[in-house]
């Protein structure tokens, strides 16, 4: 496994394996590896000759005041979890500095934005957010030029936005989603469940068992948004120190809000929560019956 930290590197390395007929797979991460990043890995590994995890704690994603600073940084710790936790390993982890990603003379900035799927759910509440991963996502692909990447479902809007990024520029990659990873009570791994006290851990299963619960009254036909949306809000309220700051049923394509869940219709069931300084997100995805 190598450890490369610039551009330049990982690019002649990606043509180096490419000339050899490998087929390259990159899984994008902010590193603070979980089982969830590990089964992207997994994924990776079974598709790719070639697979690098990048690791790098995105900016440009980080609003003001949020946790950029105090974002868990952990790189040799998440080297060793994918030489001792991957069978086969990994070929290469592309770690490169924030100057690297972003070099001082880059003035004035470029952005790679998509439009209409980032205006609700998280994008209403994280200002620029997208912006800033489908930016960095661009550039890791630039320099990594794999034939597929791997993300998680988990962060089911940016799913869908890095769906139609690579759909719309000819990056000539495959997107591979891959489900959420859970602890064994529901609740989503994530890097940032390392921030909830003792007591807001049990209280987290509140996410999943709302969008659990969505999908259950939707499995069941439940065609009305309102009584859905009540269903989750009551969930999360029951857990004392959770902070709802959304819950919402929307089109899984468009991801634009609807006013029914038609017959058949693909939707995406979602909250973000706040335990403390800690936000929290889960989704499901769910076809509702014909
Ligand atoms: P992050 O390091 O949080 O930016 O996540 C890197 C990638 O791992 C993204 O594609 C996430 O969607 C994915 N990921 C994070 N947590 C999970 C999880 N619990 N299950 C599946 N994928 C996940």
């Amino acid at each position: 496994m190598e450890l490369l930290r610039t551009v330049d590197a990982m690019h002649a390395e990606a043509l180096e394996a490419s000339c050899r007929g490998d087929r390259l797979a990159l899984v994008p991460t902010m590193g603070a590896l979980h089982e969830g990043h590990l089964a992207l890995v997994r994924e990776a590994r079974e598709r790719a000759d070639h697979v690098t995890v990048s690791v790098f704690v995105n900016p440009t994603q980080f609003g003001p005041g949020e946790d950029y600073e105090s974002y868990p940084r952990t790189l040799d710790r998440d080297m060793e979890r994918l030489e001792e936790e991957i069978d086969g390993g990994v070929e290469v982890v592309f770690a490169p500095t924030r100057e690297e990603m972003y070099p001082a003379e880059e003035r004035p900035p470029v952005w790679v934005e998509v439009e209409a799927l980032t205006e609700h759910l998280c994008g209403a509440h994280r200002p620029d957010h997208f912006r800033g991963v489908t930016t960095i996502v661009t550039k890791l692909l630039l320099a990594c030029r794999p034939d597929l990447a791997v993300f998680g479902r988990k962060d089911a809007q940016q799913f869908v936005v890095i769906e139609r990024l690579a759909e719309a520029l000819p990056f000539g990659v495959e997107i591979v989603g891959v489900p959420t990873v859970r602890e064994e009570d529901g609740l989503a791994r994530s890097s940032r469940n390392k921030y909830l006290s003792d007591r807001q851990r049990e209280q987290a299963t509140v996410l999943s068992e709302a969008v659990f619960r969505a999908e259950e009254r939707i499995r069941q036909g439940e065609q009305r948004i309102g009584p859905i949306v009540e269903d989750m809000t009551r969930i999360i309220g029951a857990a004392e120190e959770a902070e709802l700051e959304y819950a919402e049923v929307v089109d899984a394509r468009s991801l634009q809000p609807i006013e029914r869940i038609e017959p058949g219709q693909e939707v995406l069931a979602a909250v973000a929560v706040y335990f403390g300084d800690a936000r929290l997100i889960d989704n499901a995805f769910v076809t509702a019956p014909n």
